[in-house]
């Protein structure tokens, strides 16, 4: 016989929110330009592709700013379109 159904479900961990506050919000000094490599190379992914403003809690404001950014550098190669050339098979 299969398995009574009305089985307690396992009860769903409670999902530790941590608020994420943009760093370009907190600091006022910070900022987005696209010949500053060092900071827009942690809102790339490993894939080259720019990680969503929902892991990186960034504002939309600064989201959009971001991604100029990062596309800006590409077009001039700064930074790469896709892959990395830290991983080498
Ligand atoms: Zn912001």
């Amino acid at each position: 016989m299969a398995a009574p159904r009305d089985q307690k479900r396992p009860q769903r961990k409670k999902t530790f929110i941590r608020k994420r506050i943009c760093r370009f919000c907190a600091d006022k000094t910070l900022t987005i330009d696209y010949k500053d490599v060092k900071i827009l190379t942690s809102f790339i992914g490993d894939q080259g592709k720019i990680v969503p403003s929902r892991i990186f809690g960034n504002c939309a404001k600064h989201q959009r700013k971001c991604c100029e950014a990062i596309k800006r550098a590409r077009q001039i190669a700064l930074l790469p379109y896709s892959g990395t050339s830290r991983v080498v098979r």
